[in-house]
């Protein structure tokens, strides 16, 4: 995790029972960041036993309700993969491609996992996206296999990959101008290393508005999988250590409601994923 003001934010690392945020070491003299640097100097492995080492000296803190940032730093990119859920697909009348359909986010989209979501101007139809992103570990490029993948992956953090539909959809072009607005992505509270994510391809995923469920999946429904999505994007690009893949939403984003149905100020969404906690981000307008 990262705690402390935008800006200035701190490596730390939860510790104490799953899924719920009590006690944390600060590790932020091992390391400056979570960063490229970081995932690619394999800092998650010095990480996870000087924790250890700490945790049984009684060097924990208690978690006093500090703000918390985006579990890793502003990344090299982020990619994000369109219509991954079969249900999801329907939803948006559209087909189930037969391979994977890749857009860019703009890194600095990036932001805390309670932290606003602004309302673009002249946005008419600001949506949401539960997803389960993946947190790039080791460079990759022409991985063999979707199994040589598993080890470039550091881990598993909930994103929500919010959506203009009109500047996404009808404004021309491909998608780009409805996913890069500014507080497009809230990412956390925490990433999960992938040693501690048994069963990624099998996860609880929701999201409710104002109280009501809206979208309730599993990724079990996804359509391509993460190794198998690492795997594949490495064969038209480089993956560089900290890169941020979404992999995709569940069905029943405002898009797909009858009539449509899209976020307005004073709005809140509350996100879960099984193991990777639970966000709230109230919006906005800008
Ligand atoms: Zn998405």
């Amino acid at each position: 995790m990262r705690l402390g003001d935008v800006g200035s934010e701190r490596p730390v690392v939860a510790v104490g029972p799953e899924d719920e945020l009590k006690e944390y070491v600060d590790v932020s003299d091992l390391t400056n960041d979570f960063n490229e640097d970081f995932f690619g100097s394999g800092g998650t492995d010095l990480v996870r036993a000087k924790v250890a080492e700490r945790v049984s000296k009684s060097q924990a803190l208690p978690f006093a309700g500090e703000r918390i940032g985006a579990p890793f730093a502003r990344p090299h990119q982020i990619l994000c993969i369109g219509l991954n859920y079969r249900d999801h697909a329907a939803e948006t009348g559209a087909q189930v491609p037969p391979e994977p359909i890749v857009f860019t986010k703009s890194p600095n989209t990036l932001i805390g996992p309670n932290d606003d979501v602004l309302i673009p101007r002249k946005s008419v139809k600001t949506d949401w996206e539960v997803e389960l992103g993946v947190v790039v570990g080791k460079r990759a490029r022409y991985l063999e296999s979707p199994l040589a993948a598993r080890e470039h992956i550091a881990g598993y953090v909930m994103v929500n990959d919010i959506s203009e539909r009109e500047f996404q959809l009808e404004r021309q072009g491909q998608w780009s101008k409805g996913k890069s607005c500014e507080t497009f992505n809230p990412a956390g509270p925490w990433l999960r290393t992938s040693d501690e994510v048994k069963e990624p391809n099998n996860l609880k995923i929701q999201l409710s508005l104002n109280g009501e469920l809206k979208q309730n999946s599993s990724t079990n429904q996804m359509v391509f999988d993460p190794e198998f999505l690492v795997y594949y994007l490495s064969q038209f690009m480089v993956l560089e250590p900290g890169d941020l893949i979404n992999t995709g939403t569940p069905p029943g984003v405002g898009l797909g409601h009858k009539p449509e149905l899209y976020l307005k100020p004073g709005d809140l969404m509350r996100l879960s994923i099984e193991g990777l906690g639970v966000s709230e981000q109230r919006v906005v307008g800008s």
